[in-house]
């Protein structure tokens, strides 16, 4: 058991939340993130060690991909021993795909890694950074029985804390800019800082740290739309290259009868593609065999993406094939919760 305060390392990846706006031009900038205790002097407050590390260009998370997600990996891998919690910041509009991606990529997880950012810069005066930032901070650093209270990927975000690879971003303008649509919130912070225990991954891994980093496929997601042709479906599923489909359905799952559309599903899943079926809701999940529209893609062997997200898929996918998964054991493994990601 230690005594000593927890050692938080901070990863600033970009993202509005490290920025500030010159008051001369009104336009925002990146800030030297380094100087961040000086931006907030509440830091020095809280009861761990922080210390930082920055992307050398901190990037709009627009231009997120898998070669920064090894990035944050490594850095995380690098001082996995030393480190009792990670807190990474990462512009909001892709940090559900890249959080997801942690999830997996960090095999065996053991420490809290938190993810947070802003929808206002830290030097606005409205700015909801500092909240997040600090909040976040403290999850990361609450232990319990000398261990992180928190031992998987989570995501903070105003007042609340949630299982990162069941997030979506719905907002783009209110600072509650995140669900968590199909798992309960993991923690709350109000005055105090809850945590809803029941939720939260409880064993222990005794396991070490195995950084999975080979994430490049060629996926597509192929979201389904009334109207949607034959062209268009056969274009985006026929090139030679493909790995993997994620195809977004109608309600519990449901898609097109028509014999084109089955077809050109079949020929790909033939073609040793795995074609996992997740829905457009936000709520609720894939039931294949519900209704009729959704019985011939069960019988052809399209994947059941359950209640998934599609930003969680697309990471399981691309993390499935980076393992050199086979055809045959494809659909058992994507099928089953392997981080808490499905129901
Ligand atoms: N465009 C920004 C980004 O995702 C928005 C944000 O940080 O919230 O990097």
């Amino acid at each position: 058991m230690k005594n000593r305060v927890p050692d938080i390392l901070l990863i600033y990846t970009g993202g509005t939340i490290g920025m500030v706006k010159d008051y001369k031009t009104n336009a925002l900038k990146a800030f030297n993130f380094d100087q961040i205790k000086s931006k907030i002097p509440e830091l020095k407050l809280l009861d761990c060690n922080i210390e930082t590390v920055s992307f050398p260009c901190p990037i709009d998370s627009s231009d997120m991909s898998p070669k920064y997600w090894v990035e944050i990996a490594e850095i995380i891998e690098n001082r996995y021993d030393d480190i009792d919690g990670f807190v990474v910041l990462t512009g909001t509009d892709t940090m559900s795909y890249t959080a997801s991606a942690m999830s997996f990529m960090l095999e065996n997880l053991n420490k809290p890694v938190i993810f947070t950012g802003s929808q206002l810069p830290i030097g606005d005066l409205r700015t909801d950074a500092k909240e997040n930032l600090i909040t976040a901070i403290q999850v990361a650093a609450t232990q319990e029985n000398g261990k992180g209270k928190i031992r998987e990927v989570g995501l903070y975000f105003e007042y609340k804390l949630y299982r990162a690879n069941r997030t979506t971003k719905v907002s783009s303008e209110q600072f509650e800019a995140f669900e968590s649509p199909n798992y309960p919130h993991l923690g709350e912070s109000g005055v105090h800082l809850n945590f809803n225990t029941r939720w939260i991954k409880d064993e222990d891994q005794t396991a070490g740290l195995v950084v999975r980093k080979n994430f490049d496929s060629n996926v597509v997601v192929l979201k389904l739309f009334p109207g949607i042709t034959e062209k268009v479906v056969e274009h985006m599923l026929s090139f030679s290259e493909l790995e993997g489909v994620v195809m977004e359905t109608y309600g519990a799952g449901n898609a097109p009868t028509a014999s084109w559309f089955i077809d050109i599903v079949k020929r790909t899943i033939d073609r040793k593609i795995p074609v996992i079926n997740v829905t457009q809701c936000t709520g609720g999940s894939v039931l294949m065999g519900l209704y009729d529209s959704s019985i011939r893609l069960k019988e052809i062997g399209v994947i059941n993406g359950k209640d998934i997200t599609t930003e969680s898929a697309i990471a399981k996918l691309k993390y499935l094939l980076g393992l050199q998964t086979s055809h045959k054991d494809f659909k058992t493994k994507f099928e089953r919760s392997l981080r808490g990601e499905m129901s």
